[in-house]
Order: C-alpha cells, then structure tokens, then sequence
C-alpha cells in the first residue's frame, strides 16, 4: 500500500505531534477480543494478530493484505517493511514508513476481490496473487479513499507485498451529511463516522 501525497498532506505530517508510543506498547494496549482493524468481524486474536505478532504467516494474499493494513492501522511498521517486496525501491524500512504514515488514521477498509473469491481453493504451490481493495483514511479529520489493486509474490514460502506490480490511486472524499457513511454501516454519514473525523479536524 502507498499513499500518493500532495505538497499539502506532507505540510499537514509535518505539523502533527510526534509518536509517543512504542510499536510493541500500541501492540500491547490492543485488547485481544475486541474487533480487528480490518474490518473483517473477527476479534483481533483470531484475525490479525498472530501474524503481526510473527507467531504465523499468513496462508493466502488476502490475510497478508489484511494483517498490513491492520499494521498501518496500529502503526506496526517494522511489519509493514518486513512483508514489503520491491526492486524499484527496496528501501522500505520501518523509519521512512513511520514518517510518512505516522499521522494517517485508518478508517476502512472494503475488499473488493480477492483471488479467494475466484478460486476457492488457493494451492500451496501457488506463488502470486492479488487483491482489489479501498482503504478509508483521515489526515487532520479529511477523508480520503485509496483504491489499490495490489500484487502479492511467494518468493521463499513467505507472502510479500509485491510494490512494483501493485497499483493504486488516492481520491480526497467529500461527503455530506446525508451521504450514506462511506465505512459500510448503511447509516447517513451526519449519524456515524462524521462525528469521529469531526473530533480528529
Ligand atoms: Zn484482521
Ligand atoms: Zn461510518
């Protein structure tokens, strides 16, 4: 995942206050039951964690696209350079990531298609994949939807985010307040998430 940023959104970055939490201690005040990031409706033990927590890999592109936009979500960016594959740019690490996405807070997240949803069974032997997805997020309580069809490769038994075949857009979201709320509760938005990104302006 990366966000195309304009002059203005890295001005807003710089002004946000400094990370006052380590990764491990954002990890750690993450309660196990309740829902996961991603939006999946699972609890967080039983959906993300075990893989940020390194205790397994993910099995199929769709957990790896999961379980990274739950490491952005929770800042996790240790996990996110670790599941990172590129050429163009290798050099993805935890430092650069912190950076520039220290002050996005992620809203939603809806999986378009996944190659689950095509091939119901996914081969062990099978080393690329892809997921479509939007990502729901707020800078400074301004929403905006990143739409990415992203490339995963299986390389050395490990999914990895493959960046240079992954492709992505970013479109600033303007919602009034009768709009049905762009994170799927089928409420107006005035009625639901309007209020979160009002306390974040
Ligand atoms: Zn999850
Ligand atoms: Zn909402």
């Amino acid at each position: 995942m990366s966000v195309q940023k304009t002059g203005k959104i890295e001005e807003e970055q710089i002004k946000a206050a400094p990370h006052s939490l380590s990764e491990e201690q954002r990890l750690q005040n993450m309660d196990d039951s309740s829902p996961c990031p991603c939006h999946s409706g699972k609890a967080f033990k039983s959906c993300c964690k075990p893989y940020l927590t390194n205790e397994s890999l993910p099995s199929h592109p769709e957990q790896l696209m999961r379980s990274r936009y739950t490491a952005f979500a929770l800042k996790q960016f240790q996990y996110i350079a670790d599941t990172h594959y590129s050429k163009l740019d290798p050099i993805n690490n935890a430092e650069t990531l912190q950076q520039d996405f220290q002050d996005i807070q992620w809203q939603h997240l809806r999986i378009i298609s996944s190659q689950k949803s095509h091939h119901e069974s996914l081969q062990d032997s099978d080393s690329e994949g892809e997921v479509s997805f939007i990502a729901y997020y707020a800078i400074q309580g301004k929403l905006f939807a990143l739409s990415e069809t992203s490339h995963f490769i299986k390389p050395d038994g490990k999914w990895l985010y493959d960046a240079d075949h992954s492709q992505s857009k970013v479109e600033k979201i303007k919602l009034s307040r009768n709009d049905t709320c762009f994170c799927e509760s089928g409420k107006k938005f005035k009625k639901c998430c309007d209020g979160k990104l009002a306390q974040i302006r």
